[in-house]
């Protein structure tokens, strides 16, 4: 099944000198050496800063390497595990995801969290941490998850697993969109 990438974004689009990733973080990414290993990724930063491109631009690596992706955005991923929940195929659901060698997860914390929806969060990224990678995004940093993730204990634990063997990337700066849009009036 096609990973569903919701735009086309690849990596030599993205410009990394004036992003806040560095160079060699970006080339080491690039390799999909930690995807190869079952490392994961994070990407914590404020919108517009490239980690959607990025992740994306990953994903579509990963698959013309020949390496399975699955792409969510978070809500997306918990309304697929809820239907599960309803109808008793869950584990299923999970078992299937867990086919892939990237599962990315963008727009983390886009949208709160109930106690079952963490709970689920949490089966799928006890299941795929060290067997796969999960590749993640969110605009909250870390310190800040508890405000989607009301459930603590769960909290601590997702985060724990995800950042075991993890590269985080804090991306920050001005938003990308907003630097296109005045260099575009410069050039008027
Ligand atoms: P985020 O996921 O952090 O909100 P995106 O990755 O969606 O940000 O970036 C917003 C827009 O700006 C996208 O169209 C993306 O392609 C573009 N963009 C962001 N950073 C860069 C960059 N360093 N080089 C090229 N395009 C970029």
């Amino acid at each position: 099944k096609a990973a569903a990438f919701p735009v086309a974004k690849t990596l030599d689009t993205f410009d990394v000198a004036v992003s806040s990733i560095p160079a060699a973080t970006f080339s080491y990414l690039s390799s999909l050496e930690w995807v190869r290993t079952h490392a994961n990724l994070a990407m914590i930063g404020p919108p517009g800063t490239g980690k959607s491109h990025t992740l994306i631009g990953l994903g579509i690596a990963a698959v013309h390497a020949g390496l399975k992706v699955r792409y969510f955005t978070a809500t997306d991923l918990i309304d697929t595990l809820y239907r599960g929940l309803a109808d008793n195929t869950v584990g299923k659901i999970i078992d299937t995801l867990l086919r892939a060698d990237l599962i990315v997860l963008d727009e983390i914390g886009f949208a709160p969290l109930d106690d079952s929806g963490t709970q689920l969060l949490f089966r799928l990224v006890a299941a795929a941490c060290e067997r796969q990678s999960l590749a993640v995004a969110s605009h909250w940093p870390f310190e800040q998850w508890g405000r989607f993730l009301p459930e603590h204990t769960t909290a601590v634990s997702i985060l724990d697993r995800l950042l075991h063997h993890a590269t985080i990337v804090i991306t920050d700066g001005e938003s990308y969109r907003m630097r296109d849009a005045r260099q575009q009036r410069k050039d008027q």
